[in-house]
């Protein structure tokens, strides 16, 4: 994936490169989904490239740093068996910092959550910030700089991953899914800036359904007098999971709350629907407080459903939905 965004960034490490006086530690804060590791690959390719422009993007060294298959650009996250960093993997990580690299001039180090890093381990990161070895550049990934002790705060440059505009979320998502127009509008709405999100949304056919079948019920309802069941729309043979239900009551929730904005402004951020007749339809036929009274069912039922039955909740939705049907 390509580095969208984060210009400044990119002409500010370039501009530290060619003068001699780049950082060795760098924290890259940013949301979840919003490119940190896009952004760590791209700048790590600067140090790899070896064109004049750098990054140029089509030499090996860069393309295996954006792949993240450089040799000299280790990767290190959080272990699939445990829920932070151990000390081991900083202790291996701070041997491989005294040893010359293989290909590049530098090496680099991408450290993923970072703040699930144990406090041993920020504690003995910090003393290779201290006295670092020549050519070596650290960057630790996290949502929140303030996971992070104070002390390697103060020895790093923070970086924060820029938010992306809406347009330049749906020209990448365009551009990656050019048969797929309708539900790029959508998702960019429901990812927010996101790329890293969007593209999950994009690549989850289980939710792409459900955000489907919650986006035809509103259509129903746009057409009719009241409220339907939900079970009008859910297919008779294939019984809802709890998984599936959580996220219909999710997607419910964000459309509810849409509609119950267009009874206050004239023109709210939507987030779910993406054709404005929709919801102004559903306004002119229910009142704000039926609106609010579902939604904030909806609500109940997200902070339950995981002990709640799903036959129970299915009712229930079902009862506050098609309430004062006329
Ligand atoms: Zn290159």
């Amino acid at each position: 994936m390509t580095l969208i965004g984060n210009k400044a960034t990119v002409d500010d490490f370039r501009r530290d490169i060619s003068v001699g006086r780049l950082s060795h530690a760098f924290i890259i804060e940013g949301a979840e989904g919003s490119g940190k590791t896009v952004l760590a690959r791209t700048l790590a390719s600067m140090l790899m490239c070896n064109a004049d422009n750098i990054p140029c993007g089509a030499c090996k060294g860069c393309i295996t740093t954006l792949a993240g298959e450089h040799p000299d650009v280790k990767e290190i996250d959080v272990p699939e068996d445990k829920s932070f960093i151990p000390i081991d993997s900083i202790r291996e990580l701070i041997k491989d910092a005294y040893v010359k690299p293989s290909e590049a001039g530098y090496t680099v180090f991408i450290i993923e959550n970072a703040h699930k890093m144990t406090v041993p381990s920020q504690n003995a990161l910090l003393q290779v910030f201290e006295e670092p070895p020549r050519n070596t550049v650290f960057f630790l990934l996290t949502p929140d700089r303030n996971l992070l002790l104070k002390t390697l705060l103060s020895r790093a440059r923070v970086l924060r991953c820029e938010v992306l505009s809406e347009e330049a979320v749906k020209s990448a998502l365009t551009e990656r899914y050019p048969d797929k127009a309708d539900s790029v509008e959508r998702i960019m709405r429901l990812a927010s800036g996101s790329l890293g999100e969007a593209v999950g949304l994009m690549e989850n056919e289980a939710l792409s359904e459900v955000i489907e079948l919650v986006s035809r019920y509103f259509d129903e309802v746009s057409k009719g007098a009241g409220f339907y069941k939900l079970s009008t729309v859910l297919s008779p043979t294939k019984p809802v999971t709890r998984e599936q239900l959580s996220d219909i009551i999710s997607y419910f929730a964000i459309a509810l709350r849409d509609i119950a904005l267009l009874y206050a402004e004239e023109e709210p951020r939507l987030m779910f629907f993406t054709d404005r007749s929709v919801p102004d339809k559903i306004v002119t036929r229910r009142t704000l407080r039926e609106i609010v009274s579902s939604f904030e069912l909806c609500e109940r039922l997200i902070q339950r459903t995981v002990s709640a039955n799903v036959g129970t909740a299915i009712a229930l939705l079902n009862s506050s939905l098609a309430s004062d049907m006329k």
